[in-house]
């Protein structure tokens, strides 16, 4: 799968929610192709807007004491968050580029599964920001509306150079 890069439009468009008649093999199929899309790129998670899908789910993969932990998340509510972590983030869509982002430590979020069951997770740290950043890319918020003003100059500084030496299509 291409993945596509800011400022494409399907990234700051709202996905559709993901409805009970789109599970099954083709579904599945996407998902797969995604986790393999997302590990060759070297990333940790993919929502469906960076592979030009307009839908609310997004695959993840923190590994948990170097041990796979593949997960999928089909329309994702933020059911609550506390605490607060600082930290340099990346993004599949802004190659190359990575900026400080202020997230909330923990957040409990409720999803489906691949089977459709709503489930609850509990994470924190690196899957916490993981899943806040994938969960605003199903909502059409980039992480650079997440720096603050000053980072995200800086930041749109680096994208105009980085396009121009061509190492951002
Ligand atoms: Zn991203």
């Amino acid at each position: 799968m291409r993945i596509v890069h800011y400022p494409e439009r399907v990234l700051l468009t709202v996905g559709k929610p993901v409805g009970d008649h789109e599970f099954g093999v083709g579904f599945e199929r996407t998902v797969s192709d995604m986790f393999e899309t997302m590990r060759d790129a070297g990333g940790v998670g993919l929502a469906a807007p960076q592979v030009g899908l307009s839908q609310r789910f997004f695959v993840m993969d923190v590994a948990v004491e170097g041990n796979p932990k593949p997960l999928v998340f089909i329309n994702p509510e933020i059911v609550s968050v506390e605490g607060e972590q600082v930290g340099d983030e990346g993004c599949l869509s802004f190659p190359g580029l990575y900026q400080s982002v202020k997230r909330d430590m923990r957040v409990i979020v409720r999803a489906q599964d691949m089977k459709g069951e709503v489930v609850e997770h509990d994470l924190s740290d690196l899957a916490a920001r993981c899943v806040l950043h994938e969960t605003d890319h199903c909502d059409g918020i980039v992480f650079l509306d997440r720096m603050t003003s000053l980072k995200r100059e800086l930041a749109k500084r680096k994208i105009k150079h980085l396009q121009k030496t061509g190492k951002w299509e």
